[in-house]
């Protein structure tokens, strides 16, 4: 059992916590990152990303991740594998749970991510990653240009991932088990009226297509009311059933949305209502999602935490 106290503990290694990770090490806090099961985050299971600002070509996810863990490294950032079992911030200094091990902190920036959910289907998981089944339209629609794709689900999600890919795609089946989408009107009226999204009713995905040539071919579904089994000739499927906000071990002692998401302190981006404790990136956001957007509640979350540090002695 560690009975060092850290001046400011990082759960988390995606954007938002190797952001928070540079900024807190640059300000000589010698900050220590705690790693969990996908080290760099949702961005290494993406190919290439083509829309982080400066990088006019691209680059590679893990690459990304990468090199932001190198310039964290370069500051003074320390990095461990510990996942957070539970927390405890009403003892000063707070307490990080990591199994049999209690982690003690002054200020904690919890970048724990979301995690997309999937659908479970065989070819699901073999094809994800570059390899034709994705989650994010935002970051992968563009290599779809005039190619036909395939979109699961049936909220606003897989509505606005369905209209974004509009832009890209030939045509967009958007596969929904109901003969209704839960989207918000607008956003469904915009979808089923589009004249690429092809809206396929009633119709579970069953299996991804092309597992043995490593790319997609296809989607495979079933007609819940008929159960006819039919294929969709797609070269891209996007899942879009929703995220996963990973929070729950940090649930009990902060606000979350009925989500899960942290809900930070009204006027602030990363505040919580624990003094000294900030969440930036997916965990805290639904809206934006974005690789920029959680690398920059990082940068926010770090310089409150140097701030909090200072005035209450880091
Ligand atoms: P969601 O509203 O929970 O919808 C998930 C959809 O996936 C549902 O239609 C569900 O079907 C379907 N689904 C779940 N598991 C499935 C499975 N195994 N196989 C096939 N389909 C499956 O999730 P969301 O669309 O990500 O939205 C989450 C929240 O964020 C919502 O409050 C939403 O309004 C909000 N949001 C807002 C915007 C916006 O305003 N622009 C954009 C995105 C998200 P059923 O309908 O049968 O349950």
């Amino acid at each position: 059992m560690s009975t060092s106290v850290e001046n400011v503990v990082i759960v988390g290694t995606g954007c938002a916590g190797l952001t928070a990770a540079i900024y807190t090490g640059r300000a000589n806090l010698n900050p220590l990152v705690l790693e969990g099961s996908l080290p760099g985050g949702q961005l290494t299971t993406t190919s290439e990303v083509e829309n982080f600002p400066g990088f006019p070509e691209g680059v590679d996810g893990f690459m990304l991740m990468d090199n932001l863990r190198k310039q964290a490294t370069k500051f003074g950032t320390r990095f461990e594998q510990a996942m957070v079992t539970s927390v405890d911030f009403e003892s000063s200094p707070k307490k990080l749970v990591c199994g049999d091990r209690v982690i003690l902190a002054r200020s904690i920036i919890i970048a724990t991510g979301a995690s997309p959910r999937m659908t479970g289907i065989p070819g699901e998981k073999e094809l994800y990653g570059g390899k034709g089944v994705t989650t994010c339209a935002t970051c992968d629609g563009a290599f779809y240009r005039k190619m036909d794709v395939a979109v699961i689900g049936g909220g606003d999600s897989a509505a606005e991932e369905a209209l974004f890919l509009t832009r890209f795609a030939s045509k967009v089946y958007l596969v929904h088990r109901r003969d209704t989408l839960r989207a918000s009107k607008i956003m469904a009226d915009r979808a089923t009226s589009h004249p690429k999204i092809v809206c396929v009713w009633d119709s579970a995905p069953v299996a991804v297509e092309g597992v043995e040539a490593g790319s997609v071919s296809g989607l495979r579904i079933k007609n819940l009311k008929t159960e006819a089994v039919s294929v969709l000739p797609v070269k891209g499927v996007f899942v879009a059933i929703g995220h996963q906000p990973n929070t729950g071990p940090f649930a009990p002692a902060l606000d979350v949305d009925e989500g899960g998401y942290f809900k930070p302190l009204i006027g602030s981006q990363v505040q919580t209502k624990v003094p000294g404790v900030y969440v930036a990136g997916d965990c805290a956001d639904h809206v934006y999602r974005q690789a920029i957007t959680a690398a920059g509640m990082g940068c926010q979350a770090a310089i409150e935490a140097e701030r909090w540090l200072a005035e209450h002695g880091g």
